[in-house]
């Protein structure tokens, strides 16, 4: 598509194709589709607020969420407790290099990143220092937002692998609590994050 300044912004409704001039919404409001109901475009209300405060939550419980013991297991009369790196640890102990490493990357490093990028990009629009290179990092940011929900899947391998290796009685402990609100607080500061209203924004600053 070429794009020429001034040029009307269509949108297309993601049900049926309808082709639409890009609705100007205000906060909490949403356009919807004459020809099939479907929701077109929607502006959620305090976006970037909302979404600043849900990752600086979750950058700060990235740490106990990582670190603190995920469950307790007891081995032959003895109690030990495993923390996500443990379990990471353990799993390279044993040989599982390939499993380690998907967990590695999809249950830590990866909610980590998207923290850190939502934390960003909402940090720039709070206090209002917005940058041409934001266009790359938030279309990079987007890439990864695919990779969402991956970590819950990844935290079950964990805890079954676990469970396999040594046959033993489990008990939650306060790691998996932390994890638990982690996982929360990053798929809220996702999910509030307006990502509409931020192209539109860095559009209209850095694309003429
Ligand atoms: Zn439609």
């Amino acid at each position: 598509m070429i794009k020429t300044k001034n040029a009307k912004q269509l949108v297309a409704c993601q049900q049926c194709d309808a082709l639409y001039d890009t609705p100007i919404l205000k906060q909490g409001q949403s356009a919807k589709c004459t020809r099939c109901g479907s929701i077109l475009a929607e502006r959620k209300v305090d976006s970037i607020e909302r979404s600043f405060y849900w990752s600086l939550a979750g950058i700060m419980l990235s740490a106990p969420a990582i670190l603190l013991p995920l469950m307790g297991v007891t081995l032959v009369g003895q109690y030990h407790h495993a923390s996500l790196l443990d379990c990471i640890l353990a799993l390279i102990d044993r040989g599982f290099f390939m499993i380690a490493t998907l967990v590695f990357l999809f249950t830590l490093a990866v909610p980590v990143v998207r923290l850190l990028g939502a934390f960003y990009i909402t940090y720039s629009f709070k206090f209002n220092r917005l940058k041409p290179s934001l266009l790359h990092f938030f279309r990079a940011f987007h890439y990864l937002d695919n990779w969402a929900m991956l970590n819950v899947f990844m935290l079950g391998i964990v805890v079954s692998m676990y469970k396999l290796l040594d046959d033993t009685e489990l008990s939650i402990n306060m790691g998996l609590l932390a994890f638990i609100l982690w996982l929360i607080c990053s798929t809220m500061a996702s999910s509030t994050l307006d990502q509409d209203y931020i192209w539109q924004e860095l559009e209209n600053e850095f694309v003429d």
